[in-house]
């Protein structure tokens, strides 16, 4: 399955990894599938930083707790993700006070301080090793236009009592035209920390199952039963962390969101110079340094776009293949329509966490907080915030006519784009009636897919760089023998040849 150890010649000939930096040289431990049924007090389903941070603190509260995951702990978008661990995120800020008010705003960063102590605690009180360190956090501008939005940001933070502190170039040199940075911010290694998140709750009787996917879910009186591919499942409660949610209907979720897809490129350089950065114009710049022993990497987020526009993804990674980088991968989160994460009920013991708008560590690890509180009953100030029901607003209103026509473009786009010329070893043909997509590798292989997102059915594109089929929709992706590797799809696209 996947994205593991895959690679491919960038434009000088040299190799590159296609995989995440996270997923290298990991250990992922011991795997239990769920092969029995069970009856639960809560069911949560999705094993990423969400699932794991709900499932750390429901354990010892005498409550019998299962987590459930389709593939492997953490090898969802959090495994592709650059894992910075700040509050300083671009100019949320600002947007939130237009879209809300210069409460909710506070409220917000109140909320990511928070998180940001959580996970603090949580790594210092299990002796985690996981490379967390504390950086400064960067927010510039090479743009003249966008430095009065920089000043904005920062100028709002300093109200909300945060230092900060003007630059005009980054720790490694860098010019930029403006910029300011922020303390008490930090990165770590998101799969290592999950990894031993998955230790600490199996050693506290919460049961993890993974290779187990959860395939419906009916209410059943006080219960929900939840059918898996090998067993069933009696629960209470249950709780979606799946990222982009399956079993949400008539949650709407394609009319409440849309996806931002970006492309990571990770160098070895000389020097950690112990920083993290985010730009605030187009094309996105992003950089962290982590250290791997006495290797240094420089993780590089170049540019991002919403994902039903750009799909010649030779075209998408054309920077990166133009260098000398040692890993190359893409991912996509998803960007709410109020820049505000759906955390909570969404119906009577029915939750879930996402929506985190690319700043999920921290967003995550409050959800884990809100949900574990619902759940126990106990009071959360932050439940209102980031409810998953509340109403229209009038920014939402505005942007709901966008939100729909970009969800028709890419459906219908993705009915037309296929056949381009940009694919140099995919053929799309019909086969008995059926839409297929065939990719033919370099031992000249073929491998065929049926080519319908079982989401919405909308076609698919292939990615070359990545060797997976990918949704230009709602981002589900496809291994090439059509295997599900990230939702919404809940389900494969294997198509065998009769
Ligand atoms: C390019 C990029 C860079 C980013 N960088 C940062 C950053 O620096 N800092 C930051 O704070 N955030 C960052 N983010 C955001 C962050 O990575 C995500 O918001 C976060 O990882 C989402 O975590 P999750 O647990 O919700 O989802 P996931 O990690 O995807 O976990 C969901 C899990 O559910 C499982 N699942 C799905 N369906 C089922 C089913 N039916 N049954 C069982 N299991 C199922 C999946 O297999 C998956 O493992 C970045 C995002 C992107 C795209």
């Amino acid at each position: 399955m996947n994205f593991y150890l895959k690679f491919i010649h960038n434009n000088n000939g040299d190799y590159m990894k296609t995989n995440s930096i996270w997923t290298s040289n990991i250990s992922l431990g011991k795997t239990n599938k769920l092969t029995k049924d069970i009856e639960l007090d809560v069911l949560i389903i999705g094993g990423g930083i969400t699932g794991l941070s709900t499932a750390y603190h429901l354990m010892n509260k005498n409550l019998k707790v299962a987590l459930v995951e389709r593939n492997k702990i953490g090898m969802g978008i959090t495994s592709r993700s650059t894992a910075k661990i700040t509050f300083l995120q671009e100019n949320i800020y600002s947007k939130l006070k237009k879209n809300y008010d210069e409460e909710i705003s506070r409220m917000y960063l109140n909320s990511q301080i928070e998180a940001i102590n959580t996970i603090k605690d949580i790594i210092k009180n299990n002796k985690i090793d996981c490379d967390f360190n504390k950086v400064d956090s960067y927010l510039f501008t090479n743009d003249q236009e966008k430095i009065k939005d920089v000043k904005d940001e920062k100028k709002l933070l300093e109200k909300f009592s945060i230092k900060t502190k003007e630059v005009t170039e980054l720790p490694d040199k860098e010019k930029i035209k403006y910029g300011f940075s922020v303390s008490n911010t930090y990165v770590f290694h998101p799969i290592k920390y999950l990894i031993s998140l998955k230790n600490i709750l199996i050693k506290n009787n919460v049961d993890v199952y993974e290779d187990s996917k959860v395939l419906k879910i009916d209410r059943e009186n006080n219960n929900f039963i939840c059918l898996t591919d090998k067993a069933t499942i009696k629960a209470k409660k249950v709780i979606i962390t799946t990222h982009y949610p399956y079993f949400l209907f008539p949650f709407m979720m394609p009319l409440k969101c849309s996806l931002e897809k970006s492309y990571i490129g990770v160098e070895r350089v000389f020097k950690d110079y112990g920083f993290s950065a985010i730009n605030t114009s187009i094309p996105t710049k992003s950089i962290r340094y982590h250290k791997d022993n006495d290797k240094i990497y420089k993780i590089n987020l170049i540019n991002s776009h919403n994902i039903a526009i750009k799909n010649n993804e030779r075209e998408n990674f054309k920077e990166l293949l133009n260098n000398n980088y040692e890993y190359i991968w893409s991912n996509h989160d998803i960007i709410t329509n109020d820049n505000l994460a759906f955390i909570g009920e969404i119906e009577k013991d029915f939750m879930i966490g996402t929506g985190y708008n690319t700043w999920g560590m921290t967003n995550s690890t409050i959800a884990g907080k809100i949900l574990s509180d619902i759940v126990l009953n106990k009071e959360n100030k932050y439940i209102k915030l980031f409810n998953p029901k509340r109403g229209l607003n009038l920014s939402k209103v505005l942007k709901f006519p966008i939100i729909l026509s970009s969800n028709i473009k890419s459906f219908v786009g993705s009915k037309v784009n296929k056949n381009k010329s940009w694919y140099k070893n995919v053929v799309f043909k019909k086969i008995n009636g059926n839409n297929v997509g065939i990719y033919i590798d370099e031992d000249s292989n073929k491998h065929i897919i049926y080519n319908k997102c079982p989401h919405l059915g909308c076609s698919l594109v292939f990615n070359e760089v990545e060797k997976t089929w990918d949704c230009p929709c709602h981002g589900s992706r496809f291994d090439i023998s059509g295997k599900v590797i990230t939702g919404p799809s809940n389900y494969d696209i294997s198509f065998k040849e009769e």
